[in-house]
C-alpha cells in the first residue's frame, strides 16, 4: 500500500479533527479546543485546498456550514439560508477582502460599510406572518435548523407581535442570542453545586440553553437577543406610519428597531476602509467593558443592492466579513528544540516553532520549562502543537493535537551532553531541574557574569551581555575577577564598544569594587540567594570570611538568621566548599574588594576630605551608575542624600540633570562632574 502524499494526508487528518471539533462545539455544546485553535488548523486547510482543490472532499468543513441539527427538537427548513461569515484576522487579510469586493462589483473608491459587534452567541431564524412570531429556529446547518419556537418565545427582547401598522405578509429575522456574563457566571456556579459540567464559555451556555427541553428552564436563565438582518417579501412596501422599505443595512437596523427589536446600539455606519480599522480597534479595547462577550466586528457593505451584485461563496456572503480579535492560542508546527544553560546550569528546553502571532506579537519559541513537563508534553519533530499567549505573559505550549502527528516522528528529548561544553548533564532525584554541574561551562560563566554586573549585585554600566558573550567567546575571561583585569584598549577592540565607552567601563568596573557587602554577596550568585537573602545574611555575617566559617562549622548560626532555611544553608555549605568558589574570593579580595560589610555609620573610619560631607547625585553619569556612585562615596565616609539644600556639600551632576541643578546653583552649592568627584576620591583615598 503506498503512502498518501504529505498535503493529501495532511489535508485528511485536518478535516476529520476539524469534523470532530464542530460536532462537539455545534451538537454537543461542548468544545474540545479554543475557537482560535480551530480558526488556525481551518485557515491551515482552506490554503491546501485553495492550492490544490483536488482536495476538497464534499463533507469538508470548508463547504458546509455550522453541524447538522440536533435531535430531539424538530428540524425546518430556513425560508432564506443562514450562512457563515469568512474571517479576517489582520488588515492584510481585511484588505484583500476589500479589493475582491471592488473587483466583483467593478467599483473603484470607497464603499460605505456598517461596523456592528460579533456578539459571541448563537444566530436565530425568526419567521413572522402578519406580524405574529410563528416559528424560531437554530441556524443548523444553513438550511434546516432545530425548531426552538417555545423556547425562543421566552426571550424579553425578542417580540412576539410586531410594532407595525401594516405588517408584511412574512418576515424573516436574523440576530444573536446570547447570555450576559453575569448570568452566565451565575449558571455555572449553579451547575458546579450540583456536580455538572461547566459550559465552557458563554455562547455555549446559550446554545445548550436554547435546546433545553423544559422552557421554563430557557426563561429562567434571560436570555438576550440582538437583531441585526432582515428579509422582507419583495413586493412589501410601506404603509401607514410604518418605517420606509430599507435600501441598507443601515436603514435594516432601523426597521428593526422601529418594529420592536432590539438592536445593538454599538453599530455604526462607516464610509471607508480606514474608518473600518478604526471601528475595529476601537472595540478591540472597547469590548471589555460590554457586559457580554464578543469575539470580533462584523462589516457589512451599506448599500443592499450592491450585496445582492456581490452575492455569496459556497458558505459566506462576498459582502460581508468578520474580523476576529487577536487570538492568545493558537496552533503552530514545532520545528525543533533547543537547550538554554542558565548561570546555575539549569538546562530549559526550549520549543522553537513555526512563527504564529498572538496577543499582539509574532511567537516562535516558548519554554518548556524542565525534562518533566518535556515528558508530560510527549513532545514529537513536526507536531502540530497548541501555543498561548496573554498579554504580557511569556509564551507556553500548551499541549500537543496528536492525530496531526506525521507518521514516524520522532520523540524529542533532552540531551544527555550539555549543548555548550559537553559534559554529562546531571538530575538529581527529587528535582525538576536537569543541569550541567561543569563549572567552567561557558554557558554558566556568561550567566554568572550577567548576574555579578547586574542592577541588584554591582550594578556595572555598559557590559552587556553581546559584550560578555564575546569576552567568554575569545577566551578573554574566565571568571568574575577576569574583569577586572581587562583594559580600555583590549576592550575597544571588540565589536559594538569604541574606545570611550570602553574606558568608561574601566571606570565603572573599578568603582564597582566600593559596593557594599550584601550586593557583592548576591553578585557571587549561590543558588537561592536573591537579593533579600543577601541583605539579611550580610548583616548577620559581615565578611565572606565569616560566613564561610559559619557554614562549615555551625550551619544553625546560618539558620537562625530570619528568612534563611535548611535549603539555603546547605546551598551556601556546598559554594563555599568548592575550590573553584574559594579561588575566586581570594582573587576577589587581592583585586581590593573587601568581603566585608563596610563602617557602620559614615565617619567612624579614618577622617578623610569626604568625611561629613553630603552629596546629592543627580543626572547620568558617564561611566557610574547611581549605586555605584553612591557607593565610592560611603565607602571615603561621605552621605548621599536625596535633595539639595543648603547643608548640602556637592551636588554631583551628569547629563540631563534638571531642577537639583538648578537650585543647588541658585543656593551656591559646588557641582562636580563625574571626573570631579573621582578626584575628590582620589585625594580622599591618597
Ligand atoms: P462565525 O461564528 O465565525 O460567524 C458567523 C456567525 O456570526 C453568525 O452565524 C452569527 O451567529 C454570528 N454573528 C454575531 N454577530 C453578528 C452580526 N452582527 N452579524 C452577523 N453575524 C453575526 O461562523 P460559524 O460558521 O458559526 O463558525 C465558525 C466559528 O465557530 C469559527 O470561527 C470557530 O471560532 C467556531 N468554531 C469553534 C469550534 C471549536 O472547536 N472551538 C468548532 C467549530 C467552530
Amino acid at each position: 500500500m503506498s503512502a498518501a502524499p504529505p498535503n493529501q494526508a495532511r489535508a485528511g487528518e485536518l478535516r476529520r479533527l476539524l469534523q470532530r471539533a464542530a460536532h462537539a462545539y455545534y451538537v454537543l455544546d461542548a468544545p474540545e479546543m479554543e475557537d482560535s485553535v480551530y480558526d488556525g488548523l481551518y485557515k491551515e486547510l482552506l490554503e491546501l485546498e485553495a492550492a490544490q482543490p483536488e482536495l476538497i472532499t464534499p463533507d469538508s468543513p470548508s463547504q458546509r456550514v455550522g453541524g447538522t441539527p440536533a435531535e430531539g427538537f424538530s428540524s425546518v427548513e430556513h425560508r432564506i439560508g443562514l450562512l457563515s461569515l469568512d474571517n479576517a484576522f489582520n488588515p492584510g487579510d481585511l484588505e484583500a477582502w476589500y479589493s475582491r469586493l471592488l473587483k466583483v462589483l467593478d467599483r473603484t473608491g470607497d464603499l460605505a460599510m456598517v461596523g456592528e459587534l460579533k456578539i459571541d452567541g448563537n444566530a436565530l431564524a425568526l419567521s413572522y406572518e402578519q406580524g405574529l412570531l410563528v416559528q424560531a429556529a437554530t441556524r443548523g446547518d444553513g438550511e434546516r435548523g432545530e425548531q426552538i419556537t417555545a423556547n425562543v418565545r421566552t426571550i424579553a427582547s425578542v417580540p412576539l407581535r410586531l410594532q407595525l401598522e401594516n405588517p408584511p405578509a412574512w418576515v424573516e429575522v436574523r440576530g444573536e442570542a446570547l447570555i450576559p456574563d453575569d448570568t452566565f457566571a451565575a449558571i455555572n456556579a449553579e451547575r458546579a453545586a450540583r456536580g455538572e459540567a461547566l459550559f465552557a464559555n458563554p455562547r455555549n451556555a446559550c446554545a445548550g440553553t436554547l435546546r433545553q427541553l423544559d422552557p421554563k428552564v430557557v426563561a429562567a436563565r434571560r436570555l438576550d437577543f440582538f437583531a441585526y438582518t432582515l428579509h422582507l417579501p419583495e413586493e412589501w412596501q410601506s404603509a401607514g406610519g410604518d418605517p420606509p422599505r430599507p435600501s441598507s443595512q443601515w436603514q435594516s437596523l432601523q426597521w428593526l428597531q422601529a418594529a420592536g427589536f432590539k438592536v445593538n446600539p454599538n453599530a455604526e455606519l462607516l464610509p471607508n476602509l480606514a474608518a473600518v480599522q478604526a471601528f475595529f480597534s476601537a472595540w478591540d479595547t472597547g469590548r471589555r467593558a460590554l457586559p457580554y462577550a464578543t469575539d470580533g466586528v462584523v462589516v457589512k457593505l451599506n448599500d443592499l443592492r450592491l450585496q445582492d451584485a456581490a452575492g455569496f461563496t459556497q458558505k459566506a456572503p462576498r459582502w460581508a466579513i468578520a474580523l476576529k480579535y487577536a487570538a492568545e492560542e493558537a496552533p503552530s508546527i514545532l520545528l525543533r528544540l533547543t537547550c538554554q544553560v542558565g548561570r546555575t546550569g539549569v538546562v530549559t528546553p526550549v520549543a522553537e516553532f513555526e512563527p504564529v502571532p498572538l496577543a499582539g506579537t509574532t511567537v516562535s519559541r516558548a519554554t518548556l520549562h524542565n525534562a518533566g513537563r518535556l515528558a508530560e508534553l510527549d513532545l514529537h519533530a513536526g507536531d502540530t502543537i497548541v501555543v498561548r499567549k496573554a498579554g504580557e505573559i511569556i509564551p507556553e505550549v500548551v499541549r500537543v493535537l496528536s492525530e496531526l502527528r506525521p507518521a514516524g516522528a520522532v520523540r524529542l528529548e533532552l540531551p544527555q551532553v550539555c549543548p555548550e561544553c559537553g559534559s554529562e548533564l546531571v538530575r538529581e532525584e527529587g528535582e525538576a531541574a536537569t543541569r550541567c554541574v561543569n563549572s567552567s561551562c561557558p554557558a554558566i560563566l556568561r550567566g554568572a557574569l550577567r548576574h555579578w554586573v547586574s542592577k541588584g549585585a554591582l550594578d556595572v554600566d555598559g557590559l552587556g551581555a553581546k559584550l560578555i558573550e564575546q569576552l567568554v567567546d575569545r577566551g578573554l575571561v574566565g571568571s568574575i575577577a577576569d574583569l577586572y583585569g581587562l583594559d580600555g584598549a583590549l576592550l575597544a577592540s571588540l565589536e559594538r564598544i569604541g574606545a570611550k565607552s570602553a574606558d568608561n567601563l574601566v571606570v565603572a568596573l573599578a568603582a564597582s569594587k566600593q559596593q557594599p557587602w550584601h550586593r557583592q554577596l548576591y553578585g557571587l550568585g549561590i543558588h537561592h540567594v536573591g537579593e533579600v537573602n543577601a541583605k539579611a545574611l550580610a548583616k548577620a555575617f559581615p565578611s565572606a570570611a565569616d560566613l564561610a566559617t559559619a557554614t562549615a562549622n555551625t550551619p544553625e548560626s546560618i539558620t537562625a538568621v530570619f528568612g534563611i532555611g535548611a535549603e539555603i544553608a546547605q546551598s551556601l555549605q556546598q559554594w563555599f566548599a568548592t575550590p573553584a568558589n574559594q579561588l575566586l574570593l581570594e582573587d576577589l579580595e587581592r583585586l581590593g574588594f573587601s568581603l566585608a560589610a563596610g563602617p557602620e555609620e559614615p565617619g567612624t573610619g579614618p577622617e578623610t576630605p569626604l568625611t561629613g560631607q553630603t552629596f546629592v547625585l543627580t543626572g547620568s553619569l558617564p561611566s557610574l551608575s547611581r549605586s555605584a556612585a553612591q557607593a565610592l562615596i560611603e565607602a571615603a565616609g561621605g552621605k548621599v542624600s536625596g535633595s539639595v539644600s543648603k547643608k548640602t556639600s556637592y551636588l554631583v551632576a551628569g547629563e540631563e540633570a534638571g531642577s537639583k541643578l538648578s537650585k543647588a546653583e541658585s543656593l551656591g552649592v559646588a557641582v562636580l562632574d563625574e571626573a570631579g568627584l573621582l578626584e575628590l576620591l582620589k585625594a580622599g583615598s591618597g
